[in-house]
């Protein structure tokens, strides 16, 4: 297998073929992060106004996330909507979670809870 040269990258690095240079991979990782900042959340979109007003209520009761007191970014249902969608609107079923924790092991956690995908 032939191997392709290395290009020059417009910042100067020399960057081998296949791969891509620091300051490319910093700017894809900042597009997305603002990205991901204007887009509402997986689990938010499509929920309606009467979510958005309930969520932020909850937030404002419940600032800081159940798991480790971080600042809470997002309210998450404790009966997950597709488990229990008729408690989508039930204040009782909600809970403040940090970016991490709505984001990342508690969502795996659920799926595995409930054997979804
Ligand atoms: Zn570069
Ligand atoms: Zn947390």
């Amino acid at each position: 297998m032939p191997s392709r040269a290395p290009h020059i990258c417009g910042c100067g690095h020399v960057v081998p073929s296949g791969v891509k240079c620091p300051c490319q991979i910093k700017r894809d990782a900042e597009r997305k992060a603002r990205f991901d900042k204007d887009r509402p959340s997986a689990s938010e979109r499509g929920l309606g106004a009467d979510w958005r007003k309930l969520r932020a209520r909850h937030i404002r009761k419940h600032p800081f996330c159940v798991i480790c007191g971080a600042p809470a970014t997002d309210v998450d249902h404790i009966i997950p909507r597709r488990v229990a969608p008729e408690r989508r609107l039930d204040p009782t079923n909600l809970q403040s979670l940090c970016k991490k924790h709505h984001s990342g092991a508690k969502q795996r956690e659920e799926r595995r809870k409930y054997g979804m995908n």
